[in-house]
């Protein structure tokens, strides 16, 4: 090991890509060392990702390069390695001496099992691990019962909520304003998507700004699927390239419908550290692993290519296919569908939409699903089965989001129905209560 490495503290990046109010970031740039910014392109998640164009990669190399620009521009880099995160840390702690590695908290299971074992590696050389709280606005057991234990029901949690916030705050990190407290060294490159074996589908970058009177419409707008009413900044919260605490503080006055929308995104980060099993493929009500799926194939596959007769389910799908998004109310309309009407398994939903999600997360995913599969912690009844027909009336009563879609409705080129959807219903009644009786 050579003797010349320079004395610094790391900053290890991960759902926090923005060099702005972000938590740990600002603690390491406080402490004194100069910091080394890093990034890890983790082998153990990109290698397991199926489509080699997918687009959270590009948007990942994306953000690194607006913070490489940002960083060149104080004479600083980041270090961006690709590799598995505790051979890259062997690496790390020979070309840097390093006092102590910072970086925000990540509550997926795979992640604190990588932080776990990155913590014990970097403790036997002598080298300290902290981590802060910046992905949400309430964490962990900041909103707990008063006996002590976790909510497992949102209402009463999201008073809770709006009680510990209101006592608390929110604060800010003007980790921008020390940006004088980085390391300098000469600009190292970043690895190509090629390199890692990834090709650029050339997506523009999603726009970060909150569009002119979203909160004020908000309330009112927010279910229709063809206006441009929810706020599209989910890629962004979740992969940090926005701050959760400036955007709630935004929309704090204006919109309380919005706000309620960030609480529920904390009540699942907050079910997955508590109930880790939910994100490892478990019901969190055990006796909806009880259910006989019928995991038909060709259903599955006619779901994901929106190929199921039922409009409203197949512009969903191929929004999601063509764009890597779909609206939340459309989300819940095709989770339903897969799991009540045809009966196939919500974890092969929830895969499928985990694959193809520009703003996929496990926790609010996994939620989502579970919500509508009725096996969740605070889920639909399993005899509330969305009609999809009555959910267009309601939310696209002009099927303007559906033709957009779906433009070759009524042609013959448009498949009947998949399955009738009384009968589907009766089916679905009968299999889960035969799972679900006492
Ligand atoms: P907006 O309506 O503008 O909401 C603002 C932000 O609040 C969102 O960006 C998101 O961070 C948060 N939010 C909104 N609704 C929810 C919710 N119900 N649960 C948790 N957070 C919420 N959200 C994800 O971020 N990642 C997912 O992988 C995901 N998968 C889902 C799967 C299913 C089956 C369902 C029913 C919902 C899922 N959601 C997921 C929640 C929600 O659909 C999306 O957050 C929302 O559609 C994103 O669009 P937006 O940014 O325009 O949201």
């Amino acid at each position: 090991m050579s003797s010349d490495r320079p004395s610094v503290d790391l900053f290890w990046f991960r759902r926090d890509l923005r060099l702005h109010d972000n938590a740990g970031l600002f603690h390491a740039l406080e402490a004194g060392r100069p910091v080394v910014p890093v990034f890890i392109f983790d082998r153990d998640i990109l290698d397991r990702l199926e489509d080699d164009d997918d687009r959270r990669v590009e948007f990942i190399h994306a953000a690194i390069g607006e913070m490489q620009q940002a960083l060149a521009a104080v004479g600083s880099t980041m270090d961006v390695r690709h590799g598995r995160p505790l051979e890259v840390f062997k690496s790390l702690t020979e070309a840097y001496s390093i006092k102590n590695v910072f970086t925000n908290h990540d509550c997926e299971p795979y992640a604190r099992s990588r932080d776990a074992e990155v913590e014990r590696y970097l403790a036997a050389m002598g080298t300290g691990f902290q981590s802060f709280k910046d992905h949400v606005l309430l964490e962990r057991d900041e909103v707990m019962k008063d006996d002590g234990t976790p909510y497992t029901v949102f209402t009463p949690y999201s008073r809770k909520w709006q009680k510990v916030l209101s006592e608390k705050g929110i604060p800010s990190f003007a980790s921008e304003k020390r940006m004088d407290a980085f390391h300098r060294q000469p600009a190292r490159p970043i690895p190509s998507l090629a390199e890692m074996g990834f090709r650029p589908l050339g997506m523009p970058f999603p726009s970060k700004e909150v569009r002119d009177g979203l909160f004020e419409r908000y309330g009112e707008e927010r279910n229709f699927p063809a206006l441009p009413a929810t706020s599209r900044l989910g890629v962004h919260l979740r992969f940090g390239t926005i701050s959760v605490r400036r955007l709630a503080r935004q929309a704090s006055k204006l919109s309380p419908v919005f706000v309620n929308e960030l609480v529920w995104r904390d009540f699942y980060h907050m079910i997955l550290w508590h109930f880790p099993q939910v994100g490892e493929g478990r019901a969190f009500k055990p006796a909806y692993d009880l259910i006989r799926w019928r995991n038909d194939e060709a259903e599955f596959d006619a779901w994901c290519r929106g190929m199921t007769g039922y409009p409203i389910v197949d512009a969903g799908m191929r929004e999601l296919a063509a764009t890597g998004f779909m609206h939340n109310r459309v989300r819940m309309i095709t989770a339903s569908f897969l799991s009540k009407h045809l009966l196939v398994d919500w974890r092969w939903g929830e895969a499928w939409f985990a694959r193809k999600l520009l703003d996929f997360d496990l926790a609010a995913n996994n939620g989502g699903w579970q919500w509508a599969a009725g096996s969740g912690c605070d889920a639909a009844p399993y005899f509330r089965i969305f009609n999809p027909r009555l959910q267009t009336e309601k939310f696209d009563k002009k099927s303007e989001y559906v033709r957009r879609w779906v433009p070759e409705l009524g042609s013959s080129g448009y498949p009947p129905p998949i399955v009738d959807h009384e009968y589907a219903r009766k089916r679905c009644l009968e299999t889960y209560s035969a799972a679900l009786k006492p």
